[in-house]
This record gives structure tokens, C-alpha cells and sequence, in this order.
């Protein structure tokens, strides 16, 4: 029986500790999003998904490489979109 308890105890201890992490991991990552924002807007070859015309500083839903640079998309169908057919969005 004291063995029972010792064990609800162990358990409850690890159930707390884990909650602890989680809140730090959480706050982690809305640092890291903001630092990717950052890195979206240094990396990215055009200021506008190509596809639709449409700005991609702010709010980039997929990125698609091609020669080396990083394109921006409003949306994977945006980015499937110049994936078929770069050249012509590039050229436009
Ligand atoms: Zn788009």
C-alpha cells in the first residue's frame, strides 16, 4: 500500500514537471515566430507571391525554392502553381 502511494506521488510529480515544460516550450516558440517572421522577410527573392500578385511579407502560407532563391505563396495552390511553370512567373 505505501508502495501504491509512492508511486501516485512519483507519477504527479512527473505530471507537474511536464506542465512546466510545456509553458516554457510556449513561450519558446512565439519567440521563434517572431524570428521567422524576420527571416521571411530577409530571405524571400520578391516581396509578392508571384502566382497571384499578392504581398507575402506579412503572411506566407508556403515558400517554393527555384535556383537558389526563396518565393513567398499566399497558399500551396499559389505555390503549386509557379511549381509547374516557373519560368513564365518569373518572366511576368
Ligand atoms: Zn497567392
Amino acid at each position: 500500500m505505501k508502495r501504491d502511494v509512492m508511486l501516485v506521488m512519483i507519477l504527479l510529480m512527473a505530471i507537474v514537471s511536464c506542465q512546466q515544460q510545456v509553458k516554457k516550450d510556449g513561450a519558446d516558440n512565439s519567440g521563434a515566430m517572431q524570428k521567422d517572421t524576420v527571416f521571411v522577410k530577409t530571405v524571400l527573392a520578391t516581396s509578392k507571391d508571384l502566382a497571384c500578385g499578392m504581398s507575402v511579407t506579412a503572411d506566407v502560407a508556403d515558400t517554393a525554392h527555384y535556383n537558389g532563391k526563396v518565393y513567398g505563396f499566399c497558399s500551396p495552390d499559389c505555390k503549386k502553381g509557379f511549381q509547374s511553370d516557373p519560368e513564365t512567373y518569373l518572366a511576368q
